[in-house]
């Protein structure tokens, strides 16, 4: 459709972060910018001290968790085109978490797609991914392996609720942990609460008004603190962060079985390195043959790969697909993470050497 690849590609990137010249704009820059578009609330996605904000409105209170209250974040509608400069922007849903969306940017007839971390499966707590054409489509490869294919959420759902039934039968607590923002609030969704209390870690309470506010279904939670531990304890289920292992905080609910909701737990030794009971495989990314068939949707003739493993798909989409597809850098090498709540979170979670684990 274009003949750019021979000018400067529309979207590049930059030690800021991908970069859009035309629109004088970034896409979850990593370094501060005066404007950033931001596709989710993740904080390897949404940093702070960004000079003003944009991401699909009903995302707006998430990303406002994550950069702090006083930022300028404006919302803008899920398929409503803006124009910012010379190109006209948009958002479409990433099935990632509430709000999250995938950018679409078109300029002179070229259009790309910034995926962002998103998910194909069924999931009731955000807006469901819808597929975009495009010429150039930048997607994640957060599990860009043909190992990682995810089983049906029904069923690990099913199998999360017999976990707390059998728990509950020899009198422990059933704690799982699963990443505050977007997982945790999926798992709520999930929960047969006709089986007992349901608790939540303050790190997932803080984050359960903007769901609730949104209409997505969420049960009714109690918060797991001194007050509710005579409740919960032997009878309930409660949802925390992965950082709230081997805390004083988990030791009043003792005893418990410990459970992990991650993409990771596909990897037995994850389980058993984090000392965990059980491992239930879900995932807020897509899977290997959902990358595929995204690809594939989206008409795109040329695939930025980023986060993960990004160059077994490069060189699948070369040598299968004959694809043009090329390695786009996520953050340079010696960038920091470690300076905010999410990423300490992520330390600790199942993943191993990979750090886009923080919000797996
Ligand atoms: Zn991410
Ligand atoms: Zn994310």
């Amino acid at each position: 459709m274009s003949n750019r690849s021979t000018s400067s590609p529309l979207i590049r990137a930059t030690k800021q972060g991908l970069y859009c010249e035309a629109g004088d704009f970034y896409i979850d820059p990593w370094r501060k910018v005066a404007r950033a578009l931001v596709t989710h609330g993740h904080s390897d996605h949404a940093r702070y001290g960004m000079g003003a904000y944009l991401t699909a409105t009903p995302g707006i209170g998430v990303v406002r968790e994550r950069v702090g209250k006083d930022a300028k974040i404006e919302g803008l509608a899920f398929g409503q085109p803006l124009k910012i400069g010379g190109v006209t922007v948009s958002f479409h849903p990433a099935g990632h978490l509430l709000g999250s969306g995938q950018i679409r940017v078109e300029h002179r007839g070229e259009v790309w797609v910034v995926t962002g971390d998103y998910k194909t499966a069924p999931d009731v707590s955000c807006e469901a991914f819808e597929p975009v054409r495009c010429d150039t489509l930048i997607t994640e490869s957060t599990f860009g392996l043909p190992v990682y294919n995810w089983p049906e959420p029904e069923e690990i759902f099913r199998q999360i609720n017999q976990w707390w039934r059998d728990n509950q039968k020899e009198g422990r607590t059933s704690v799982l942990f699963a990443y505050a923002l977007g997982k945790a609030q999926r798992v709520l969704c999930g929960l047969d609460a006709s089986i007992g209390p349901i608790g939540v870690h303050g790190a997932v309470e803080r984050l359960n008004p903007h769901y609730r506010a949104a209409g997505r279904p969420l049960p009714d939670t109690l918060p797991a603190n001194a007050e509710t531990k005579s409740e919960l304890r032997g009878r309930g289920l409660i949802v925390a962060p992965g950082s709230a292992q081997n805390t004083p905080w988990i030791r009043r609910f003792a005893p418990y079985s410990l459970g992990f909701a991650s993409g990771w737990m596909t990897v037995r030794g994850n389980r058993r390195r984090r000392a965990l009971d059980r491992g239930f495989i879900l995932s807020d990314h897509v899977d290997w043959s959902g990358i595929l068939n995204t690809i594939e949707t989206s008409g795109a003739s040329r695939v930025g790969v980023t986060h993960g493993y990004a160059q077994p798909l490069i060189r699948w989409l070369q040598e299968e697909r004959g694809i043009e597809a090329y390695e786009v850098p996520s953050r340079f090498v010696g960038e920091s993470e470690s300076e905010s709540e999410g990423e300490s979170e992520g330390e600790s979670e199942g993943g191993r050497e990979h750090r886009e684990d923080v919000s797996e």
